[in-house]
């Protein structure tokens, strides 16, 4: 009998489904088409793997279930971006969003059900820690979003930029990340982090590497300890020292996001620190004008343009890649920093 703690196929590896199917069907192809059903195809239920026997699919309907975290809630913004509150069987609600952009779609996927890191200007990190999400939950977002809005065999790019710091999951977050490689190359995968040195030198062993960004956010340990507490255990020469010597393939960059913040970190003092801090390391930087909230984040504000510019202008001076990030998705709270797991939007159509 099925039953809501039959194991769940999505999330896991080749070779759980090679030993669950092969009680079945002892042939090594029958689990290669499970597989691909779910981690290729995204099939939403046993039913759809039209081309296995029936009586291979209820007997592995018998033992085993289908699941992904169910869409309860999606708000479409103005620019096309799309917020979704995804909860889980255990209660656990995790917001995840979809950017259209062009020739593709980014998808940021969240990795834990809040964040323990607890950054001054990001309302997850405000709204307090949340468990780790599984290897499959995390896949399953990216399985339920690319069903729901018909995305499957499309150009898509995946980003660890929700909910959670990514590293502080690192079993998660990796086995999500072979899940994704076999629909998305590596190379489309961004894992961002708050610079967690232990998890980045972790990341750095994996066969398939997924690319690096870091929220670095100030220039000096002091500055960086007061908005990040986190920098206290991993101070800003530690971190910078593992990013030294994260292996990164021709042409490959790590990306450096710098939420501004008036008055605080977008001083020229501070633009002039910046391309000091990370000289000899190939990278980009993305500055990210604070995106509000009036309730959470009331004391804190974005810079207006002319400084946002003139920041830029010193990086670009000293030769630095540098891009400002206005953020998409500000109009439904889907931007950087305003995730919060709880549903506010309206019910999504059944
Ligand atoms: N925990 C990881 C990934 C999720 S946060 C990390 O911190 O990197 C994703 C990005 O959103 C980070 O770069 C973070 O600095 C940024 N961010 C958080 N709150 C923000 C806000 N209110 N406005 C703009 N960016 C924000
Ligand atoms: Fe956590 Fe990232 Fe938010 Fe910091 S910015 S509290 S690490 S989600």
């Amino acid at each position: 009998m099925r039953t809501q703690t039959s194991p769940n196929l999505v999330g896991a590896s080749r070779a759980e489904i090679a030993a669950l199917v092969g009680e079945i069907d002892p042939r090594p192809y029958r689990a290669a088409q499970v597989y691909q059903w779910l981690a290729r195809r995204l099939a939403g239920s046993i039913e759809e793997m039209t081309n296995l026997p029936k009586t291979l699919r209820e007997s592995l309907g018998s033992r085993a279930v289908v699941r992904d975290p169910e869409i309860v809630a999606v708000r479409r913004g103005e620019e096309g971006t799309v917020k979704f509150a995804l909860a889980y069987p255990d209660g656990a609600v995790i917001e995840a969003v979809a950017m259209p952009m062009e020739g593709h779609t980014t998808l940021c996927l969240s990795s834990q059900a809040g964040c323990a890191v607890g950054c001054i200007f990001c309302v997850t990190g405000i709204l307090g820690a949340g468990r780790n999400l599984s290897g499959g939950e995390i896949f399953g977002q990216y399985r339920a979003i690319m069903r729901h809005e018909g995305l499957i065999g499309a150009s898509v790019n995946v980003v660890f930029m929700g909910m959670g710091e990514p590293l502080l999951n690192l079993p998660g977050v990796t086995r999500s990340v072979e899940l994704l490689s076999e629909t998305v190359s590596p190379r489309r995968i961004t894992v961002s982090t708050s610079g967690i040195v232990p998890g980045i030198v972790k990341l750095a062993a994996l066969e398939r590497r997924p690319k690096l960004a870091v929220s670095l956010n100030a220039t000096t340990q002091e500055q960086r300890e007061r908005l990040m507490p986190i920098a206290a255990r991993w101070p800003l020469d530690e971190l910078l020292a593992a990013l030294r010597s994260f292996p990164l393939e021709r042409g490959r960059r790590i990306t450096f996001e710098y939420v501004m913040l008036s008055g605080i970190n977008d001083s020229l003092d501070d633009a002039r620190r910046l391309p000091r801090l990370l000289r000899g390391i190939p990278c980009k930087v993305n500055l990210i004008p604070l995106n509000p909230d009036e309730r959470y984040l009331a004391d804190l504000a974005a810079p207006d343009e002319e400084t946002i510019s003139a920041f830029a202008g010193v990086l670009a001076a000293a030769h630095m890649n540098v891009t400002v990030r206005w953020s998409k998705g500000r109009d439904v709270a889907a931007a950087c920093g305003q995730l919060r797991g709880q549903v506010i939007g309206e019910r999504a159509a059944p």
